[in-house]
């Protein structure tokens, strides 16, 4: 009696670990510990095996812009392919946020990204909106560190306990080493707290282009791929990745199994079951658009020389 109790909460535990398969438990918590959150043993194995009653996204990044200055070959987010760009107002950061956290319970870590979200003209409401939101756990600003931002924005990053996170491009040159200089110094200055992302190699993978993978090859994929923890939050859609996010809103993949949308959801029941279906799909149909074997290229290489450094 007492053994399948037990087999049945292992293969219970078991199940809902399932829904983070697509990427490798260890690195979710050496993932937090990167960006020096420290969470209780509790918290982790919520975060790892999910919750009955809860739902929680361990990650977002939340796309306030599809502009940007730079133009960087194989970007995460295919930002120079886009054909019609777009900043989001805050009005519409909140409304979109507001369906996300409707029937959510928590957001550990919310990124608000783009593009280049130093661009947007309505950055300082969006923080505002986005700060005021009291499902966000930890709010982060990723930036090229190629923009100087005004005191009123960064008066707002401070008052909105933003870390900003600088995603730093050594191969830029030494232009690129002042503007990342002085961004740094005025972010002291406001007593900001910001962290570096300083990757010397990107992963290819490839041109955007349909590959013909067997279902196997996909699901290996999936859980290889290091992108596969960058959920992304864009007008109301949730996806899995940067380039599944840019592959739907270009109808070229239109599977609807690995997105959540979040106007069709009207109750946490059904937010439920879409949380377990999105994070337990086994391969990604967006996947079809990637090389299986990425091979290494030097970090933020441009595809043109044509921006102003
Ligand atoms: S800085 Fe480069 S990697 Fe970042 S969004 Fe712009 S083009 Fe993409
Ligand atoms: S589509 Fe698949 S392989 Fe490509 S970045 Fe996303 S998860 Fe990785």
């Amino acid at each position: 009696m007492l053994r399948k109790k037990l087999e049945k909460q292992i293969s219970y535990l078991l199940s809902r670990a399932g829904r983070f398969s697509y990427y490798s438990r260890i690195r979710a918590l050496g993932f937090y510990k990167e960006r020096r959150i420290r969470l209780s043993a509790a918290e982790k194995w919520k975060l790892i095996f999910g919750s009955r009653s809860e739902v929680i996204f361990p990650f977002i990044d939340i796309d306030i812009t599809t502009y940007c200055n730079l133009r960087c070959k194989r970007c995460a987010k295919c930002i120079p392919y886009f054909e019609h760009r777009k900043h989001y107002t805050a009005e519409e950061i909140e409304q979109n946020l507001d369906l996300l956290t409707r029937y959510t319970d928590r957001i550990c870590f919310a990124n608000i990204i783009g593009g280049e979200p130093l661009l947007n003209p309505d950055l300082k409401r969006i923080i505002a909106v986005c700060a005021a939101n009291k499902k966000i756990e930890h709010l982060e600003l990723t930036t090229n560190a190629t923009i100087m931002p005004d005191d009123d924005v960064l008066k707002a990053i401070k008052d909105g306990a933003v870390t900003v996170h600088i995603s730093e491009y050594e191969n830029l040159g030494p232009r690129y080493e002042e503007r990342l200089k002085a961004l740094v110094e005025k972010l002291e200055k406001f007593e900001i707290p910001y962290e570096y992302q300083f990757h010397k190699i990107w992963l290819d993978f490839g041109e955007i282009e349909k590959r013909w993978y067997t279902e196997k090859e996909l699901d290996r994929m999936l859980i290889r791929c290091p992108m596969n923890s960058c959920t992304v939050y864009n007008n109301k859609v949730l996806y899995r990745c940067g380039k599944a996010s840019y592959l739907a809103q270009h109808g070229m993949v239109t599977s609807e199994d690995d997105l959540i949308r979040m106007e069709d959801i009207s109750s946490k029941e059904e937010m439920r079951k879409a949380v377990k279906r999105f994070f337990s799909i086994k391969h990604l149909p967006a996947c079809q658009y990637c090389e299986a074997h990425p091979k290494g290229i030097p970090a933020a290489e441009q595809l043109e020389k044509d921006n102003d450094l």
